[in-house]
C-alpha cells in the first residue's frame, strides 16, 4: 500500500541537483570513478577561526534554542556586513536568520502568496524557485533571457510580465547557472519598471555576491536604488562565501511587516537555525576575509581552465561567466547527432545522460534550470577533475556522427 501523498507534493519536483548528487554517489558506490561536475557547493573548507568559534560556543553552552529571528549577536553582525559591504543601512528588526538562504526564500513565498499569485522568474533560473512558489499556489512566469541579452532581465521584458497578479520578482546575481552578473545601471533600468508598480516586492538572492570575476563590483537592487529597501527582500548566507555549506545559515534583510512574518513561519517550524552555526557565521562575517578574496581567486583560476577547455570542444558555445562557480554552455550543435550506440540526442537532457555513460562525467541539463539546450557545469572542484572531465568530455563528444 502506498501513502496518500499531498496534492502540492506530488505535483513538486525534486530539486535537480540533489536528484544529481544521489545518481552520482550511487554510481561511485556502485564502482564508477565518476567526475562530478554537478556540485553546487564550494569544495574548500570552512576557515579555522570559524570551526574554533563554534567549539567554544559548544565549550560555553550556547547549546540551546536561540529566539527565533536569530542571535543578537547575529543579527547585529548581519546589520554591520550590510553597512560595511552594501552601503545599506538596516536595524537588527529588518533581519531574519534562517537555515540556509533556501529558507528564507520558501518562507518569504509562504508568507506572501495567495492562489494564482504571481512571481517573475527570469530563466535561466536557480532550480528552486518555481517548485517554491507552486508550493503555496502561487505561479511561476518564467521570463526566457537569452544568450544575447547575457541571460539578463531587460526592462522591456519585465515590463511586459508584470499583471496584476504580480507579487514578486526574483532576481538572482550573480547567477545560478549562467554566472550573469548585472550592472548598476542594468538593475536602476528594472528599478525604473518596479517603481510604476507598487504592489511588486522583490526578492534579490545574492547567494554568490563574493564569487566574482574581472575586478567587477557587486551590487543589488537595493544598492541601485536604495527607493526599493522598503520592499525588497535581500536574501544571503554563509554557504557560498565561507564553504559553510553543512552549517546551514541564511538571512533575509526587508521590512519588518514581511520579516516578523517569516519569523512567525519559522517559530512554527525549525524555532532557529543552530545555535552553534549561528555563533560560527558571527566569527565568519566579524572576522578576517582573507578565505573570501584567496577562494574567489582559486575559483577564478578554475573558471578560466574550464572555460579555455569547454570553448575547444567542438558544438560548445560557451560564454564566460562574470560570478558564481558554473559554465552554461549551449549545446544546440550537439542535438540530432548520433552516439556510437546509435541513439539520436534529441534533448540537452540526452547530452548530460550520455556523457554520464560514455565520459563517465556528471553535468546537469539546461532543461532543469529553465533554458534549452545548455548544460551546467560546476567548477567548484579541483583543477585535476577539471582536466581529466573536460577531455573526457571532449573524447566523448568526439565520437558523435551525424
Ligand atoms: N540560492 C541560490 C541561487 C543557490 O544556488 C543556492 C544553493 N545552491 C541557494 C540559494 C541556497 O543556499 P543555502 O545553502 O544558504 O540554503
Amino acid at each position: 500500500m502506498s501513502t496518500n501523498l499531498a496534492r502540492r507534493v506530488n505535483e513538486m519536483k525534486p530539486s535537480a541537483s540533489i536528484a544529481a548528487k544521489k545518481k552520482v554517489t550511487e554510481l561511485q558506490a556502485a564502482g564508477h570513478q565518476i567526475i562530478d561536475f554537478t556540485v553546487g557547493e564550494p569544495d574548500l573548507d570552512t576557515p579555522g577561526h570559524v570551526i574554533d568559534a563554534a567549539v567554544q560556543a559548544m565549550r560555553n553552552g550556547e547549546t540551546h534554542y536561540t529566539a527565533t529571528p536569530g542571535t543578537p549577536a547575529l543579527r547585529a553582525a548581519i546589520v554591520s556586513k550590510f553597512l560595511r559591504e552594501n552601503n545599506i543601512r538596516y536595524g537588527v528588526d529588518n533581519i531574519v536568520v534562517g537555515s540556509g538562504a533556501k529558507q528564507i526564500i520558501l518562507s518569504a513565498f509562504e508568507a506572501t502568496l495567495d492562489e494564482g499569485d504571481e512571481v517573475i522568474i527570469p530563466a535561466p533560473f536557480w532550480v528552486s524557485y518555481p517548485d517554491m512558489v507552486k508550493l503555496y499556489g502561487g505561479r511561476p512566469v518564467i521570463v526566457t533571457c537569452g544568450q544575447a541579452d547575457g541571460f539578463k532581465l531587460t526592462p522591456e521584458a519585465l515590463d511586459a510580465a508584470i499583471t496584476a497578479k504580480s507579487r514578486w520578482l526574483v532576481l538572482n546575481s550573480p547567477n545560478n547557472p549562467t554566472g550573469a552578473v548585472y550592472t548598476e545601471s542594468e538593475l536602476k533600468g528594472l528599478a525604473d519598471v518596479l517603481i510604476q508598480h507598487p504592489q511588486l516586492l522583490v526578492l534579490t538572492d545574492d547567494i554568490y555576491e563574493h564569487i566574482l570575476f574581472n575586478d567587477l563590483k557587486f551590487t543589488n537592487i537595493v544598492q541601485a536604488d536604495p527607493k526599493l529597501i522598503d520592499r525588497t527582500l535581500v536574501v544571503n548566507g554563509m554557504s557560498k562565501a565561507y564553504a559553510m555549506t553543512g552549517w546551514r545559515v541564511g538571512y533575509g534583510a526587508g521590512p519588518v511587516d514581511l520579516i516578523n512574518a517569516i519569523v512567525k513561519l519559522l517559530g512554527q517550524s525549525t524555532t532557529c537555525a543552530s545555535s552553534i552555526s549561528q555563533a560560527a557565521a558571527v566569527a565568519a562575517l566579524d572576522g578576517k576575509q582573507t578565505f573570501v578574496t584567496s577562494a574567489r581567486a582559486e575559483y577564478l583560476r578554475r573558471r578560466n581552465r574550464m572555460f579555455e577547455l569547454l570553448s575547444a570542444i567542438p558544438g560548445f558555445t560557451v560564454t564566460p561567466p562574470d560570478g558564481a562557480f558554473y559554465l552554461y554552455p549551449c549545446v544546440e550543435e550537439l542535438i540530432d547527432l548520433r552516439t556510437p550506440q546509435g541513439q539520436v540526442l534529441a534533448t540537452d537532457l540526452d547530452v548530460s545522460l550520455y556523457l554520464l555513460e560514455e565520459a563517465k562525467v556528471a553535468v546537469l541539463d539546461g532543461t532543469a534550470y529553465g533554458l534549452s539546450p545548455y548544460l551546467r557545469l560546476s567548477f567548484a572542484t579541483s583543477q585535476s577533475a577539471i582536466e581529466a572531465g573536460c577531455e573526457k568530455i571532449a573524447a566523448a563528444v568526439a565520437k558523435l556522427r551525424p
